[in-house]
């Protein structure tokens, strides 16, 4: 295994050990990330729901082929090609928001994937992602059209807010298009 690879791994394991927050108790699985490590691209959402939380990988249930079939037909992309992962690595009861506390403990493992896979871009995913990421108070749809400059960690890197997947399945039309937009926004941003 390669430094970067074993570097992930044991941080995945740190991850799966983790109670340091009043998740611990109730997930069935810690949610670490998933795909290509060695990506120039990542894509971060909010936190793992239900069919995330059992089957321990992010992004497998309606809104996670939502989103891969929007960046395949944009960016000619699979999950393969890209790493995605949520700011919480475990599951919120009911799916309610995660609360401050703990988006602040947890963020050593977000910030730890982000510095060692060191992407170009970030796609960030609706507003509780886009708001941790870009350490923002505004909300989504002010957000979304821009490109962010930001430094995490040791990585310069651009972020790209766009909504949740979960959103444009309720709400279809325009705000399908507009995710459409967002992600081309990416595509550009890393050449391709
Ligand atoms: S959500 Fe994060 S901080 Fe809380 S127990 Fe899970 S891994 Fe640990």
């Amino acid at each position: 295994m390669d430094k970067l690879s074993s570097e992930l791994t044991l941080l995945s394991e740190q991850a799966s050990s983790c109670t340091a927050c009043r998740l611990a108790p109730t997930r069935k699985n810690v949610v670490f990330g998933d795909g290509n490590c060695l990506s120039d691209l990542m894509v971060i959402g909010e936190a793992p729901g239900r069919e995330e939380d059992i089957q321990g990988l992010p992004f497998v249930g309606r809104s996670g082929k939502l989103l891969g079939r929007l960046l395949l037909e944009e960016m000619g992309i699979t999950r393969k090609d890209y790493y995605i992962a949520n700011i919480i690595k475990c599951r919120p009861p009911e799916n309610r928001n995660p609360l401050p506390d703990e988006v602040a403990v947890c963020r050593q493992f977000i910030e730890g994937q982000i510095s060692l896979i060191q992407p170009k871009a970030i796609l960030t995913l609706g507003n509780f992602a886009s708001q941790a990421v870009l350490e923002s108070k505004e909300g989504i749809t002010k957000l979304r059209e821009h490109v962010f400059d930001k430094v995490i960690g040791n990585v310069s890197l651009k972020v790209v807010p766009t909504y949740h997947p979960s959103y444009v399945l309720r709400a279809g039309g325009m705000a399908m298009a507009e995710m459409r937009a967002d992600i081309v926004r990416a595509k550009k941003l890393l050449g391709q």
